[in-house]
């Protein structure tokens, strides 16, 4: 018998203002919810003011975490210590995995069209917390994309029906889908037994219970553990990204961009920050995934 997945919790944002200044809208890593584990924050960025996102991330350090950025609109630009260098656009996503510590600038760039994308942190497990930094950075056409019953499903990791994510090799086993739904339409998905999961609706409504009650965007929707989920669009459709990992079940000791399991770790990082020695090199212990 197979368990379908409920509504937990519904999470309206929290406003805030993050980098040097950009205002946006917090999901995860609030007073309402701390985290989901593995997921340790998520943020829904952007607008059509520039004012509001233009002074952007200048340099600033990560360890311990996984940082992932998905772009709806508009550009980032990125630069970090590992030489890495580009340019983030609408429907591409950057998974980053800092492990044990870059530093690295994310710029968004004044477009027309404005800015609107997610970045989500991801835990990484004790074994991982200093492993050496990656990259998987896929653009748009190389995300792939099942359709079906008027469901488009790009599948940026995990597997839907066939069809495999871009992104691969990430210890939480996550899946993250970027669901839009025709008005009415409906989504089945199965969700490992025991991972976290949530949904986050940003355009349009959809019923996660089977309800009639429709969840009406931006709402973060926190789902009960079980097999599956299955999700109906209202009449002027659903748009959400459904999100789901393996908790770490470890202690989670956090300090703005630096994700630890204790507070001395933490302290170590500030240390190695003042040091000079807080980038991740070949010259340290190499921890391999
Ligand atoms: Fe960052």
């Amino acid at each position: 018998m197979k368990t379908q997945r409920k509504i937990k919790q519904l999470i309206n944002p929290t406003a805030v203002s993050d980098g040097a200044g950009v205002k946006l809208n917090r999901l995860i890593a609030t007073p309402t919810l701390d985290y989901l584990d593995p997921f340790l924050l998520l943020d829904h960025f952007g607008s059509d003011n520039k004012d509001d996102y233009i002074a952007g991330f200048p340099e600033h350090p990560h360890r311990g975490i996984e940082t992932v950025t998905y772009m709806l609109k508009g550009k980032v630009t990125h630069r970090d210590t590992m030489g890495n260098e580009g340019t983030i656009s609408a429907g591409d996503i950057q998974w980053m995995t800092a492990g044990g510590g870059l530093m690295h600038e994310e710029m968004p760039v004044a477009e027309e069209e404005g800015l609107s994308g997610f970045q989500l942190w991801v835990n990484l497990p004790k074994k991982l917390k200093m492993t050496k930094p990656r990259y998987q950075e896929i653009k748009a056409d190389k995300i792939p994309v099942y359709e079906k019953n008027g469901a488009k499903v790009k599948v940026i990791a995990g597997e839907v029906g066939d069809v495999q994510g871009a992104v691969t090799e990430i210890y939480a086993e996550p899946n993250y889908l970027d669901v839009t739904l025709e008005a009415n339409a409906e989504f089945t998905h199965p969700i490992a037994l025991g991972h976290n999961a949530f949904a986050y609706v940003f355009d349009g409504s959809a019923d996660f219970d089977e309800s009639g009650n429709f969840v009406a965007n931006p709402k973060l929707v926190i789902l009960t553990d079980g097999d599956f989920v299955k999700i109906k669009a209202g009449e002027n459709g659903a748009r959400f990204i459904l999100v789901s990992g393996k908790p770490l079940n470890e202690p989670v000791a956090r300090y703005g961009p630096f994700v630890m399991n204790t507070r001395a770790e933490l302290y170590q990082a500030i240390e190695d920050l003042q040091n000079g020695t807080f980038v991740w090199s070949e010259k340290k212990e190499v921890v391999t995934i």
